[in-house]
């Protein structure tokens, strides 16, 4: 038996939210090695639940049934107020399939095209799940507030961060955080942070 880092398997194949989970967890002192479940073959599986924490709970478990390691997972997205929450559970597919960035993003710009930037207000969120094989669960949330608007800026991030300005920012868009600077603030910092600090033992 090696003596390394515990193996945990991550709940996702995008390469941009492996490597802002990656680092969030090494800042915060987690000495684990991160395998993605593409790497291991995990199928993703139907991500139907209703909210953000039922999903990041559904792809953890799905990534413990079909490896036997302990999971973690993050579902996320992007509430905007005045569209009543949404893209939120669906901002991955908000166009439509197959996911794609540019699309999303197309469609929200004119969705809101009659929209005051004083009424653009939205939020990301992401849950953060953790699961162990002996059946153990920790689910926490983060958020980060801001508004959105119409031109895309910066060449960092992925998703809507080109279009969404964190009110932490300084009225930049995430798009132009460096990684770092956006881990600092972002959701998925806050979430995952607040999940490390209730693993304790669950996945050592
Ligand atoms: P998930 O993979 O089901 O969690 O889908 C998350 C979707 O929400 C992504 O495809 C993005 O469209 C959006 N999203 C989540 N987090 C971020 C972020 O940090 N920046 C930009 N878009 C994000």
């Amino acid at each position: 038996m090696s003596d390394g880092p515990a193996r945990v398997v991550v709940a996702t194949g995008n390469a941009h939210k492996l490597a802002e989970i990656q680092a969030i967890l090494r800042d915060a002192g987690l000495d684990v090695e991160l395998v993605p479940m593409t790497e291991l073959g995990v199928p993703s599986p139907v991500e139907d639940g209703d909210t953000f924490q039922a999903n990041a709970l559904i792809k953890a478990r799905a990534c413990v049934t079909a490896t036997g390691l302990p999971a973690i997972a993050d579902d996320s997205g992007l509430e905007v107020d005045v569209l009543g929450g949404e893209p939120g559970v669906r901002s991955a597919r908000y166009a439509g399939e197959p996911a794609d960035d540019d699309r999303n993003n197309a469609k929200l710009v004119a969705a809101l095209a009659e929209v005051p930037l004083e009424q653009r207000t939205a939020r990301f969120v992401c849950a953060a799940a953790a699961v162990t094989p002996d059946g153990r669960e920790e689910v926490v949330r983060g958020t980060m507030e801001g508004y959105i608007v119409d031109e895309p800026r910066g060449e960092h991030g992925f998703g809507y961060d080109p279009h969404f300005v964190s009110q932490q920012a300084d009225g930049r868009t995430n798009g132009e955080l460096p990684p770092a600077e956006k881990d600092a603030i972002s959701h998925r910092g806050v979430a995952f942070r607040a999940l490390v600090e209730r693993l304790g033992s669950l996945l050592s």
